[in-house]
């Protein structure tokens, strides 16, 4: 594969029937001493060891026509014997993972991420290299272009042929998708964005592309009015039922489900075209915070194995925040939707014990091994850094803009954060940010970190939001699809109805325990995950008719409760209660005063 550049790669569908990647690796110069190559082990973005190398099925190495001993050192590892030519390793990925995070490979498309499909050779990762990707063969696929953010070297606009990158680094930051992708092309202060939808889909496109350059352009505008990319694609996967994204430094991967488009006629945006904007807004707020503005700890990736920060409570957890503050900014959203989305938030983090043992600083460092191995208990032992980091950057937006008149705000802190990191190239440390925020707005902020961050505390959104002119309650859940939201005007309040507090899914006609919150009901009576309720009080009791069985007995009595523990019958004395106050509501207050009002417009950035 001869070439300018000193590393190149050619990859090409091989047989999209059986899901296999053909990959070519050209050396020019390795090692003398043998050339040792690897296969990262996560992808940046996703904390979590995913050994991408197993999807390797054969390799081979030769140098012009005389074959290389390949010897494997490790998982991911492996070292060709010393040749005098250049050297070539030919390879199969296999690629069936349909997510944002690996690849995947069929007869309706292709997509990779270059930690699934590019080795690496040991010490060249800083040289320049060529990418060839080339279409499957067939006329079946003559239709199929390509969808990338990788700089063309010798390729017609969304066409196959040589790409180039200028490290390993910038070579795994650019996925591809290829296949007959929908597109809509949109500008953002000037600069080109795209959004390429593979997948069937009936959505609005142009109302789609209309809302995103107004959701980039508020982006843009926070962290000081100019784009540091000279293009940025939103790669979306329309799914019957999926939920996803990953940023890139130009780009992003987005999985959703089709219902979540923008159907035409849309007017305002429902639950799910809200989400999905949330989504997309969230991974563009990452081309700043994560991708530019990145950890020290990052600094270099070491992609062999986990490198743990405490900070992801910032760079997902303020991204979480600004994902949905930016769309009612934007004028996307209104107030009041932004405020159900936030109640929902919540909710979510006050259903969980764990915050309770667990800050957001701890779940950042072990994201690793506690919040991307979630299991039956996660909620009663860990914290999310995303849904509790985003409660933490609005008590501090809130708190700053309380303390500092109004004169600083979180968004002073991240336009900071980009001018002396991101735009400098400078890691984070693992005290940085809370060090700028006390440069920035001029406040001793060490109690607040101190309590919400590196402590348990719920951070004090009640008296705050109050100060911006929006009440919060929390009430008792009115059943297993409440979270909350929106406060309805003048609606009848509802009482409370008598639970067993455990979560559970349908399974047949079972009702299946899923999770069993700490002094829950049915902790106290010796419920378990994974066990399938039979009857309640001596009657049948299923998923159709649990909760209203157990709603009508009467409070303080205890009933039996019979249940398949795998495949024994047990029973167990249960005592249900009323579910916690957990469930929160938000609401803008009509009249909260000229003060609050004005701190209100100023936060969201609307008038009305
Ligand atoms: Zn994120």
């Amino acid at each position: 594969m001869p070439d300018s550049c000193p590393i190149s790669y050619r990859i090409r569908p091989m047989s999209l029937e059986a899901h296999l990647f053909e990959v070519s690796l050209w050396v020019g110069r390795p090692a003398r001493d043998g050339q040792v190559l690897w296969l990262p082990a996560w992808i940046p973005g996703s904390y979590m060891i995913r050994d991408f190398a197993r999807n390797i099925v054969t390799l081979s190495a030769r140098c012009e026509t005389d074959p290389v001993a390949v010897t494997k050192l490790d998982k991911q590892t492996w070292r060709c014997t010393p040749c005098s030519g250049p050297l070539e390793v030919d390879y199969l990925v296999y690629g069936w993972d349909l997510s944002v995070r690996a690849a995947h490979l069929d007869t309706t498309h292709g997509y990779f991420n270059g930690t699934s499909v590019f080795l690496a050779a040991k010490g060249q990762e800083h040289e320049p290299c060529a990418v060839d990707i080339r279409p499957p063969e067939g006329d079946a696929y003559l239709g199929w272009r390509l969808a990338t953010t990788l700089p063309r070297l010798a390729a017609p606009e969304l066409g196959f042929g040589t790409y180039r990158a200028d490290s390993y680094d910038a070579l795994i930051d650019h996925p591809v998708e290829m296949g007959t992708f929908d597109l809509v092309d949109f500008e953002a202060t000037g600069v080109p964005h795209r959004i390429a939808i593979t997948g069937r889909h009936r959505a609005d496109s142009q109302r789609l592309a209309r809302d995103l350059a107004s959701i980039c352009t508020e982006h843009v505008a926070l962290f000081g009015g100019d784009l540091p990319a000279q293009q940025y694609l939103f790669q979306v996967s329309a799914v019957g039922d999926g939920y996803g994204g990953l940023e890139h430094r130009d780009s992003s991967s987005l999985i959703c489900k089709r219902d979540d488009l923008p159907c035409p006629g849309e007017g305002e945006p429902g639950a799910g075209y809200r989400r999905f904007l949330g989504l997309c807004s969230h991974e563009y707020f990452h081309l700043w915070n994560v991708k530019r503005i990145v950890p020290a700890r990052f600094v270099p990736y070491d992609l062999t194995k986990e490198v743990h920060t405490q900070l992801l409570w910032v760079f997902e957890g303020f991204t979480s925040y600004y994902d949905d503050l930016a769309l009612v900014r934007c004028g996307c959203i209104q107030p009041e939707s932004y405020l159900e989305s936030l109640a929902e938030t919540v909710t979510r983090v006050m259903r969980g014990t764990g915050r309770l043992k667990q800050s957001v600083a701890e779940s950042s460092f072990d994201a690793w091994s506690k919040f991307y191995k979630q299991d039956e208990n996660a909620s009663n032992a860990i914290v999310s850094y995303y849904a509790k980091g985003a409660l933490v950057a609005l008590a501090l937006d809130l708190s700053i803009r309380m303390d500092t008149g109004g004169a600083r705000s979180l968004d002073d802190v991240m336009r900071t954060l980009w001018q002396r990191h991101g735009a400098r190239g400078i890691g984070v440390p693992e005290d940085g940010v809370e060090r700028l925020v006390d440069d920035v707005s001029g406040l001793d902020m060490k109690v607040f970190f101190s309590r919400y961050v590196h402590g348990t505390e719920d951070p004090p959104l009640e008296p705050l939001l109050a100060e911006v002119g929006v009440g919060l309650r929390l009430r008792a859940a009115r059943g297993p699809q409440d979270f909350g939201g929106l406060r309805a005007n003048g609606a009848a309040e509802s009482p409370p109805r008598l639970s067993l507090g455990a979560r559970y899914k349908t399974v047949g006609d079972f009702a299946e325990i899923t999770v069993v919150p700490d002094g829950s009901p049915a902790q106290e009576a010796g419920l378990s995950a994974g066990d399938r309720i039979l009857a309640v009080d001596g009657l049948r009791a299923g998923a159709d008719n649990l909760e209203a069985l157990v709603a009508r007995l009467p409070r303080g009595e205890t009933v039996p409760a019979h249940v398949f523990r795998r495949d024994e019958l047990m029973i167990f004395n249960l005592c249900p209660d009323f579910p916690p106050a957990d469930t929160c509501e938000l609401w803008l207050e009509p009249h909260p005063g000229a003060e609050r009002l004005a701190r209100r417009k100023a936060w969201l950035h609307r008038e009305d």
